[in-house]
């Protein structure tokens, strides 16, 4: 028992050798017989231990394996030296991998051969997985388009080729080097402590290029275990285009695409600094609105395309105008407010160099503008307001630069307005019309008033004008010079047309279903309205409705709307005469029909306008006009109607001069139909 504890017995040794997770055997290197086999050898053969021993390796492991085994065993015994080799085996239908040692026992010439077989099977796998992922890693690396790098405490193990490509580098020039020596040094303080806090995460900062140049980029930074070692994986993102994007978006979204000039949302920024730097002493600025006066016809005539050349030009030659004012340490800036809208602020020391500054504006306009081969004189209407006076906040100022700017246009347009109060009464009540005119005929608040054309003793009745007039109840009534031009100029104009003609001719069929079969009136007319496409039908339309002819119905149009050799206006004027309508031209004289033009127009009525009536017979130019006016018409088979006949001195005078129709208060004011039924039926029982 003391011998067993102290010392260890072979049958313990043997018990041992059973329980190592290895098959253990040992020949007889002369007769290959086994003269020891470990239980998981013979459980190769399929054996107990005792029943191996005394067999030969081929009895217990079979032929095939010690075909395999015996090359090995004959170099163990020729050589003397241990051989080690792995190699697959395939039991029970799985692929298994084993070591297998062969050790000679015995000298000079063995004569044992110890038999050492492991199960590998396990390492193998560990091995093939650890030379996989590697393997993929690289891959990765040089398929990945981001620069990816690998440090180990701040030192470069590992880079790809995007990194290299985009820092300028080769492999060697940057593995072993510093990870820090590629970041530019402003850079450094943060990358430090990034890389000494060792946390995961990502951040926008800039790299160094070989050339010295920083390149924006985004660090991803992760820790990873690989190979045994704390590795820090970089993966570097180029931001260079992606911030170029950001800054052509930016730019996008503050400047308009034709012209490039800033837009409206950069206006405004634009204005509140302007608005900012003035500060608490709120020393001025002016904001000049500037619209193009010819571009609507450009467009019009030339198309679209050459419309943006012409915008883009005089873009072109405001720029310059600013960009040569600028080192006057006055900075004027110009952005584009829409349409053929521009707007310039401007920071000048007094009035009198703010007058200088529009002036030159102006003169900018002087030049002709090159489009193509092309050159156009194009000028603007400049409306000007200024900080804090016309107003203190970026949309007062351009609403009220713009109202100025409306000014400068119904002055003949060409011309700068600075804002006054007086405008921006003129544009409220502008406003207040444009809110009040829509509603207005459902309302019914539009009524038509009638004005007789006599023959010149004032005892026949030639036609009847229709006068438009707006009951706005408490504000009273609107003359149409007040809020015609506003219908015209937001397309109103055409439905308030329409009832008009159509009120006209409820009266008129009123009149002759009365008794007075030879009723005629006469419509004024304004220039939208008679050039929208479908006039000619609509008024056909209107008669039709109301049982009317031609005959009845008078349109009085003006010089200005016959304008022009338009052959879609030649052919509505055509077909107006051939149903019967007549055709007048209001305000005679104050435009310049072309005489050859009148004489191909199928107008019947010239009516003489009122300022030379007015100073007949005191004025003897006036006396010379509407003497020629009158022969003009006669010569050319039309009636000459004098409007405004007043006093009867004009009267007289007209009608020394041949003028044989008359219209005015002297004979009756514009009436409302039932009025102007009472004035009719006492000139009949006269
Ligand atoms: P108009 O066609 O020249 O009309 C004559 C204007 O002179 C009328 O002004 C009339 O009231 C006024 N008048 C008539 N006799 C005399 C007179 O002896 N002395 C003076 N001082 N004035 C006289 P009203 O009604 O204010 O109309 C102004 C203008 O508005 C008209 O000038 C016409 O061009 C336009 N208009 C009137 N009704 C309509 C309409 O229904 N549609 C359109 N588009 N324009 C209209
Ligand atoms: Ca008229
Ligand atoms: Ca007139």
């Amino acid at each position: 028992m003391p011998a067993s504890s102290s010392t260890l017995s072979l049958e313990d040794l043997m018990r041992l050798m059973d329980e190592v997770p290895v098959m253990l055997a040992c020949f007889d290197a002369a007769t290959h017989r086994c003269l020891y086999a470990n239980v998981h050898y013979a459980r190769l053969g399929g054996l107990a231990p005792e029943q191996a021993v005394g067999r030969t390796a081929e009895e217990i492991i079979g032929q095939e394996a010690t075909e395999r085994i015996r090359p090995a065993v004959e170099r163990v015994l020729a050589e003397r030296t241990t051989v080690t080799y792995s190699r697959s085996i395939d039991t029970d239908g799985q692929r298994r991998w084993i070591e297998v040692s062969l050790v000679p026992w015995g000298a000079p010439q063995p004569e044992r051969l110890f038999v050492m077989i492991t199960d590998i099977t396990k390492h193998r796998a560990a091995e093939l997985a650890s030379k996989q992922s590697s393997d993929r890693l690289a891959k990765f690396m040089a398929a990945s388009v981001e620069g990816i790098a690998f440090h180990v405490g701040g030192v470069i193990t590992d880079v790809n080729p995007p990194l290299l490509r985009l820092l300028g580098y080769d492999n060697d020039q940057m593995t072993g080097r510093r990870t820090i020596d590629f970041v530019p040094p402003s850079e450094h303080a943060r990358v430090r402590q990034v890389m000494s806090s060792g946390a995961e995460l990502s951040y926008e900062s800039l790299a160094l290029h070989r050339d010295g140049h920083a390149i924006p980029v985004e660090y991803i930074v992760r820790d990873m275990d690989w190979a045994g070692q704390r590795q820090r994986m970089i993966v570097v993102r180029d931001l260079t285009e992606s911030r170029a994007a950001q800054d052509r978006i930016r730019f996008l979204a503050v400047h308009d695409a034709l012209t490039g000039l800033p837009n409206r949302v950069h206006l405004d920024e634009h204005l509140c600094e302007m608005i900012d730097m003035s500060g608490p002493e709120r020393t001025p600025f002016a904001v000049l609105f500037l619209d193009l006066d010819q571009l609507k016809r450009v467009n019009d005539s030339l198309g679209h395309a050459s419309g943006d050349e012409v915008l883009i030009a005089v873009a072109e030659k405001l720029s310059a105008f600013c960009a040569a004012r600028s080192p006057l340490d006055r900075e004027a800036w110009l952005a584009r407010h829409g349409g053929d809208e521009f707007v310039m602020t401007y920071r000048a020391a007094d009035h009198a160099q703010l007058v200088d500054f529009v002036d030159s504006v102006r003169r900018v306009f002087e030049t002709p503008t090159q489009v193509g081969t092309r050159s156009f004189r194009v000028t603007a209407s400049i409306g000007v307001a200024i900080y804090p006076e016309d107003g203190e906040t970026p949309s007062q100022l351009l609403k009220n630069a713009d109202a100025a700017m409306y000014l400068a246009k119904t002055a003949g347009r060409d011309a700068a307005r600075y804002f006054d109060r007086a405008i921006a009464r003129a544009a409220d009540h502008a406003l207040m019309i444009e809110e009040a005119l829509g509603p207005a005929i459902e309302k019914g608040e539009f009524e038509l008033y009638f004005q007789p054309e006599l023959s010149a003793d004032g005892k026949r009745l030639v036609c009847v004008e229709a006068l438009l007039r707006w009951n706005r109840g408490d504000l009273g009534v609107l003359t149409p010079d007040e809020f015609i031009p506003v219908a015209e100029s937001l397309h109103q104009i055409v439905p308030l047309g329409q009832w008009v003609l159509d009120s006209a001719m409820t009266q008129l069929a009123r009149w002759r279903a009365n008794g007075w079969h030879d009723a005629r009136v006469a419509v004024n007319l304004s220039s939208n309205q008679f050039r929208s496409p479908d006039f000619v039908d609509s008024v056909l339309a209107a008669l039709q409705r109301h049982g009317l002819t031609g005959a009845s119905l008078e349109l009085e149009l003006t010089e200005r709307m016959l304008m022009g050799n338009d052959p879609a206006m030649q052919l509505a004027l055509t077909r107006l005469r051939d149903a019967g309508i007549t055709l007048a031209i209001d305000d005679f004289g104050t435009g310049f029909s072309s005489l050859s033009r009148l004489r191909t127009l199928p107008v019947e009525t010239l009516k003489i306008d009122q300022s030379f009536v007015r100073e007949l017979p005191a004025s003897a130019s006036s006396v010379a006009i509407v003497n020629t006016i009158i022969e003009l018409a006669h010569g050319l088979a039309m009636t000459a109607v004098a409007e405004g006949v007043e006093t009867t001195e004009q009267r007289q005078c007209l009608e020394s001069l041949g003028c044989r129709v008359m219209q005015g208060f002297l004979f009756a004011r514009p009436m409302p139909a039932a009025e102007f039924d009472r004035w009719l039926q006492t000139l009949l029982g006269r």
